[in-house]
Order: C-alpha cells, then structure tokens, then sequence
C-alpha cells in the first residue's frame, strides 16, 4: 500500500494543523488550545493546555497522556473518528487537492521568502489583492527598467560558476541591482511608499526589500512582460538565499514554453535549477519551490509530456508526488524524474539538484 502511504504524506504536508485546528472549532490563541477533554482538567481546562507545533504539523496536551499527535490524529480526537474517518473529513473540508494553494503565499511575512517552509496554508478562496493587478505590474516593470543587465555585473561571474551562460540570461532578462540607492529613490519617487509596500516591493522601514539580494530573476508573459519576480542573494551567507516579490505568484518561471503544443517539459525547482536546464538547452519551466505548485496551473502544461525534477531530498520528493498527482488528475501526462527517467543517461544522487548535478558550484 506504498501509495496511500504517499498520498497520506502529502495530505499532511499540504494542511495547516492550526487551521484544522480551528475549522475542527478549537480556539487557538498563540500555538495553544483547551483540550477536547476538558472535563479531565481542572476547572475545564480554561487556561489551554494543549500546544501545537506548526512547524512539525504535531500537537500534545501536558496533562491527558493519550492526547498527542499529528493532524489526522487531532481529528480522530476532536471528531471521534478512526483514521480513516478522519482523513476523510480532512479531505472534504479541506478539499483535496483542487482547493489547496499551496504557493508562498502565506499569512505571515517572514514566510514570503520563498524557501521551503512547513507553515503551508490551505487558502479556500484568493484572497482580494491589495493592489490593482495592472498597477502591479506597472510597478514591476518600472522597476526592472531601472536595473542594471547582468553583463559586467558581480552576478555574471556567479552565474558562469554555476554553468548559466550570458545567452541564457540575456534571454530570460536577469538583471542586477547596481545602485541601490538610486533604485530606491527612484521608485519612492515615482510611485510613493504606500504603494511600493502594496504591491510588495517595499519593507515596513521604507526600503526596497531586495538590499541583499541583488540577482533578479523576472517571471515573464508570453509578452516578455516581468508580472513577477525572485531575488537572490550572491553572497555566500545570506539567509534566505531567495526573496520572492510578496503576493500571488500568477504562473510559473519560463511560461511561454506552455503553448499548448505537444513537446517535452522539465519541471524544475527554483530559477536557478531552471536556468541551469536552459542553459543545456532542455525545455524546463521553474516553480518557485517545492510546495508553490498550483493546481490552476496544471491546465498550462496542457499536450506536454512532464518530466518532474525536483530536488532529491525527502522535501523534493514530497512535493515531486504532489505535483505529479495534481498535473495527473488535470490529465497531463506527467512522470517523476527518477523513477525510470534519467536526463541523457544520468541519474542524480541522493540530495543532489539539477545545478550541481550539471557541475555547478555553489
Ligand atoms: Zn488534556
């Protein structure tokens, strides 16, 4: 039953043990709870005794011993339900998987940074934008005209070292913030702080968010327009490496490769894994990370074979297997890459990605 296990995984992984929380009616006030039994607590248990780790997707009350665990087994208490019952209920209130949005797009801010993080949301409906989609873009394309090309940038060797070449990113239009603050007092000009933080360029202190991260990797239209973008740091110690522009991530890196003809595409993990691909010339389409992947998207891969390359740890797999499912049941042909499949007779190894398995240095 190596399946069901799988979909299990995923089900877990995609869902928000505080939201399921407080759609099973339990009051969550800062990660805690009163447990379902509180006729066993004293005094009804008034001040919650039961925690939640959202990041471990886990539960546990400090007085009941029998009242721990993960998101299934929060349902099979608050619902008495036995496992099966309840990832039934977990799957028709929560929908799976057409309903889930599973992109950066979350809650809190320190979550937009685009790395892989457990606080996935299960969003029901998209939330209304802040800011009018066509001002957005405006101000995203002013931006990228005010950026310097990659070409005699610090980015040009960091990019060589990790085998994109210059026609890959004269093609794909990266560019390199030169002059920080010039950037910055240029946009502030222009459009004015409330907007710029609106639309998510702009952090809470006033600045142009992207001060380490200097790379920019734009997510273009068919019409070569920049509707999105991702930043990257090239300093060694940056943490985050990725900054994501805040807000709806409206498509996948490389889109214009999704035009409904019949052909190959290889689905990647963040740009430069995507970029990498490029580079050797495999027609590849990037997803922000492994978790980003929405089932609206499904739709563009339309007459594509996928192959699905994510990274070759325990998360990449993961997310590879829900990703596989939703371009599946949109009846897109899809396979994992690794399971039969190799990219020219070569097998990545174990916590490899497409960068360092093309001979990329980090
Ligand atoms: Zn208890």
């Amino acid at each position: 039953m190596a399946n069901v296990r799988v979909d299990i995984d995923a089900l877990k992984n995609a869902l928000s043990i505080t939201l399921v929380a407080e759609r099973l009616g339990h009051q969550v006030v800062r990660g805690k709870f009163r447990c379902p039994y509180a006729m066993r607590h004293a005094h009804g248990d008034r001040t919650p005794s039961v925690s939640i780790s959202e990041s471990r997707g886990i539960f546990n009350c400090w007085v009941c011993p029998d009242v721990h665990g993960d998101v299934i087994k929060l349902v099979e208490i608050s619902k008495n339900l036995d496992f099966k019952g309840a990832v039934n209920w977990l799957q028709n209130e929560f929908g799976m998987p057409q309903s889930f949005d599973l992109a950066a797009q979350s809650v809190t801010p320190d979550l937009q940074n685009g790395e892989a993080s457990p606080l996935i949301k299960v969003v029901h409906k998209t939330p209304e934008p802040e800011i009018d989609p066509i001002l957005r873009t405006k101000i995203i394309l002013a931006f990228f005209e005010m950026l310097s090309p990659v070409e005699g940038s610090p980015a040009a060797p960091w990019l060589v070292k990790r085998r994109i070449f210059k026609k890959t990113w004269e093609k794909m239009r990266l560019r390199f913030i030169t002059d920080y603050d010039k950037v910055n007092r240029e946009l502030l000009n222009r459009f004015g702080l409330e907007v710029l933080q609106k639309a998510g360029l702009f952090n809470d202190n006033g600045n142009l968010r992207y001060y380490k991260h200097r790379l920019l990797f734009p997510y273009l239209d068919s019409k070569v327009i920049p509707r999105f973008f991702q930043a990257r740091s090239i300093e060694p110690d940056t943490q985050p490496k990725e900054l994501n522009l805040r807000g709806q991530v409206p498509f996948p890196f490389h889109v214009s490769l999704l035009n409904g003809e019949p052909g190959w595409i290889y689905l990647c993990e963040g740009c430069v894994d995507t970029l990498t691909m490029i580079d050797r010339g495999f027609p590849a389409v990037g997803i922000p990370g492994v978790k980003s992947f929405k089932f609206e998207w499904a739709n563009l891969f339309k007459n594509k074979r996928v192959i699905v390359c994510l990274d070759q740890d325990e998360a990449g797999r993961a997310g590879a297997r829900l990703v596989l499912e939703m371009l599946q049941k949109a009846g897109v042909e899809a396979s994992l890459y690794g399971e039969g499949i190799t990219v020219e007779g070569f097998q990545m190894s174990e916590g490899q990605d497409i960068n360092s398995w093309f001979g990329g240095k980090k």
